[in-house]
């Protein structure tokens, strides 16, 4: 490996990061009570058009509260992707609810909103919205659905911090919404995660959660279980001195995304995210190209091409259907989302961090041009 490898991403620390931080290291504020954290949640859920905003560890954490705090359990089904993280099932599972999987749309890379309805039952409990890669979900109609069978909606915008949908913020949509600030996303705290919502029982049953349940009048008296997903107060300086570059990084997000459309919409042998639909104007939260079939290859050959050429890359979900830890307790493996097996085994992505120069991405789409002649 050359020492000028382009890693997949890199976050840009670039605006008051070390101020703030040291803000907290100068007051003595570097736990979960200092007033970072709570100016972070105010300015974050302002932005995205919430009342109120619970600051977690990481996106994971943000989704296992959401789902518990809706109070998801035994006996119900929440209807989900089969093609995202992790992340997404963890407490679903864990509370002893069944996931229910929808397959993707081939040109969104998004859950298959068509697929919904015919998966609702008696038991459904939960529609989790995911947005995928940069584009949201078409996210009305699954909100009509929601309204007609009495559904709650979790929407997952770890990926679309700064998206919009039909204008209106991405994280405004659901009873719950989730964000990550892992560094690869818009925004980071180095690990972090937000839940918002309008909801004030939600809130604080949320705040309550990530607390493990202390009581304000008997402390160490619980009546429920809950976690410590606390965020510090010196993850949160770091997000708020990111928050105020948010509008700065989708506008290079956006950017970066037409270099590369630009520069490999012609190539015949890949599919390029979709640059805009009726809804929104693609954000890129990283460049996926999804190998067509007659590519006569896969994501794994080319990445390993590209490894050698001194670019780093990601392949693209793995679909939670098929995921090994399932084999044995569930039989989801037998059932077939072609899409998204195809995306997973076709699918990668290039790299995408905000700091990415306009000269590295010409680089990179030369050495991908080079595999392919
Ligand atoms: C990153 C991500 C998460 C998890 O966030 P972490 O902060 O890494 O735990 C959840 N959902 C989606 C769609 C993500 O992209």
């Amino acid at each position: 490996m050359n020492n000028r490898f382009i890693p997949v991403n890199t976050p840009l620390l670039s605006g008051n990061e070390k101020k703030y931080i040291n803000e907290c290291i100068d007051t003595g504020w570097i736990s979960s009570e200092g007033p970072f954290v709570e100016r972070f949640e105010a300015d974050l859920s302002r932005i995205v058009n919430r009342k109120y905003g619970v600051a977690v560890s990481s996106g994971t954490a943000a989704l296992d509260i959401a789902v518990e705090a809706l109070g998801i359990g035994k006996g119900d089904e929440v209807i989900l992707p089969t093609f995202t993280i992790i992340s997404c099932i963890h407490q679903i599972i864990r509370s002893g609810a069944t996931p229910v999987f929808v397959d993707s749309e081939p040109i969104t890379w998004n859950m298959d909103i068509s697929q919904i309805e015919d998966k609702i039952t008696k038991r459904t409990k939960a529609i989790m919205v995911v947005h995928i890669y940069g584009l949201p979900v078409d996210i009305d109609p699954v909100l009509k659905l929601a309204r007609k069978y009495k559904l709650k909606i979790i929407e997952d915008a770890a990926e679309m911090i700064g998206q919009t949908y039909k204008g209106k913020p991405c994280g405004s949509y659901g009873d719950v919404s989730i964000f990550s600030f892992y560094p690869n996303k818009h925004i980071t705290t180095g690990e972090g995660g937000m839940v918002v919502t309008n909801n004030n029982e939600l809130a604080k049953k949320c705040q309550s959660l990530r607390n493990l349940c202390f009581q304000k009048k008997q402390r160490f008296v619980h009546k429920e279980l809950g976690w410590n997903y606390r965020m510090t107060n010196l993850q949160a300086a770091l997000g708020l001195a990111q928050l105020e570059q948010l509008d700065k990084f989708v506008e290079k997000k956006r950017k970066m995304g037409k270099f590369y459309t630009d520069s490999l919409k012609e190539m015949k042998q890949i599919q390029v995210p979709l640059e805009e639909t009726s809804y929104a104007k693609n954000i890129y939260w990283v460049f996926g190209i999804v190998l067509k079939n007659n590519a006569k290859n896969n994501a794994k050959k080319i990445m390993g091409q590209l490894q050698e050429l001194g670019i780093g890359t990601r392949p693209f979900f793995y679909p939670l259907h098929l995921q090994p830890y399932f084999k044995n307790k569930f039989a989801f493996y037998r059932d077939s989302y072609p899409v998204s097996e195809n995306m997973s085994q076709m699918g990668f992505y290039l790299p995408s961090g905000l700091n990415l120069s306009s000269l590295q991405i010409e680089n990179i789409c030369n050495h991908l041009k080079s595999i392919f002649i």
